[in-house]
């Protein structure tokens, strides 16, 4: 299959800063298309991905995967987009299309899905590279239509950080009657805080970080938990009906769990891992409660997603930064101090 190179910004091991590097794109294939990336969030993942945190990392790591763009080509049997459509592309590129979660549009759950960056893109027999670079090329079912009224970088975070949050809220039905509470405040948290308050939930913030109160009520929470203060935790036993906690790293879950109310659930979407310490039953069985895991979300999720953010004007709360400096933005995420998601102006790769 034919190539074209195009320039990226990505890293060769997992102690090594990201540099410009240059890597292959396939040539457009009959259902493909083309964007010229104009502007790529980042996201804990991307970190977690170039550093090999969960150990399956392929090199060179482009990262990448909220996607904002302009579509510069399409292949002949593209439908849905033109040359000039404002497209966006997320964590998805492909899956198989035909096994049962495929066919429900839980593609992120296929077996043989492909992410964004890091999967295995089988018309090049090679790992995929992400947004962190000058275009993409896609199968159009994985393109998304954005919202003409929402502003373009600020929409970049919906791909990602959006539709990990907004899935778990919509599959435990969340809605005015929902109490609900968000674990840390960052790219995911915020998002969430957002989306969950949009959709009538009484919505609270338990963080490790005081100082960031005033900006959890201005994103649309009704309270904020200290994690670390006790009377404030004690306060909240027994109170939630979903919990989604997207804290990256391994920490104890159980004084969450003493938080839900019965038949609560609290999802996991930030660490990846076993837990240390250990799940205590006790509580769970207590309380008819539950803890589970989800995976961003579909193609359909996101689109639906996509569109309720532009029928509510939601964006996400973005600092913009150059691709040159991207090494800067990862240490600044590992001390929490993001507000509350970098987007990289792609055209800074372009100098
Ligand atoms: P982020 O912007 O860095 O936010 C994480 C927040 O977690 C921090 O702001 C902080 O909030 C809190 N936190 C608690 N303990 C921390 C620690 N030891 N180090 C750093 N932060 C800590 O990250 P993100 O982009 O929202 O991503 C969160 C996690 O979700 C990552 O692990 C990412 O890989 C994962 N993720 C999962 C999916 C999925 O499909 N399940 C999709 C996207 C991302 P406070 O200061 O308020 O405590
Ligand atoms: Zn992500
Ligand atoms: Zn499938």
């Amino acid at each position: 299959m034919n190539t074209k190179q195009v320039k990226a910004f990505g890293t060769e091991a997992a102690d090594a800063n990201l540099e410009k590097l240059n890597i292959q794109r396939r040539e457009i294939t009959p259902n493909d298309v083309e964007i010229d990336i104009e502007y790529c969030g980042v996201c804990h993942s991307d970190l977690h991905f170039a550093r090999n945190d969960w150990g399956f990392s392929v090199y060179p790591v482009v990262p990448g995967h909220e996607i904002v763009g302009t579509v510069v080509g399409v292949g002949a049997n593209v439908s849905k987009y033109k040359v000039g459509d404002s497209v966006a592309v997320g964590c998805l590129v492909d899956s198989c299309r035909s096994c049962a979660n495929c066919k429900v549009d839980l593609e992120q759950y296929c077996p043989e899905w492909v992410g964004t960056y890091g999967g295995h893109d089988k018309h090049l027999d090679m790992q995929t590279f992400g947004g962190y670079s000058e275009c993409i090329v896609v199968d159009e079912h994985f393109v998304l239509s954005l919202p003409a009224n929402l502003d373009k970088a600020a929409i970049a975070p919906v791909l990602c950080a959006g539709i990990t949050t907004w899935s778990p809220l919509r599959h435990w039905k969340v809605g005015k009657d929902t109490k609900v509470a968000v674990v840390g405040l960052g790219g995911l948290g915020h998002m969430a805080i957002k989306l969950a308050d949009a959709l009538g939930a009484e919505v609270t913030l338990i963080s490790r970080s005081p100082d960031k109160t005033q900006d959890a009520m201005n994103l649309g929470a009704d309270r904020v938990v200290i994690s670390t203060d006790e009377s404030q935790m004690n306060a909240v036993q027994g109170y939630f009906d979903l919990i989604i906690d997207t804290v990256p790293y391994i920490h104890d879950i159980n004084p969450y769990v003493g938080t839900l109310s019965t038949n609560g659930t609290l999802v996991l979407v930030g660490y990846l891992g076993p837990l240390d310490p250990m799940l205590n039953s006790m509580p769970m069985i207590m309380g008819r409660k539950t803890v589970a895991g989800s995976l961003i979300g579909g193609i359909a999720e996101t689109q639906e997603l996509l569109d309720f953010c532009g029928e509510h004007g939601i964006t996400s709360e973005i600092e913009m930064i150059k691709i040159q400096d991207i090494n800067e933005a990862y240490e600044r995420m590992l001390k929490s101090d993001v507000h509350y998601r970098f987007v990289i102006d792609m055209s800074s790769l372009k100098k």
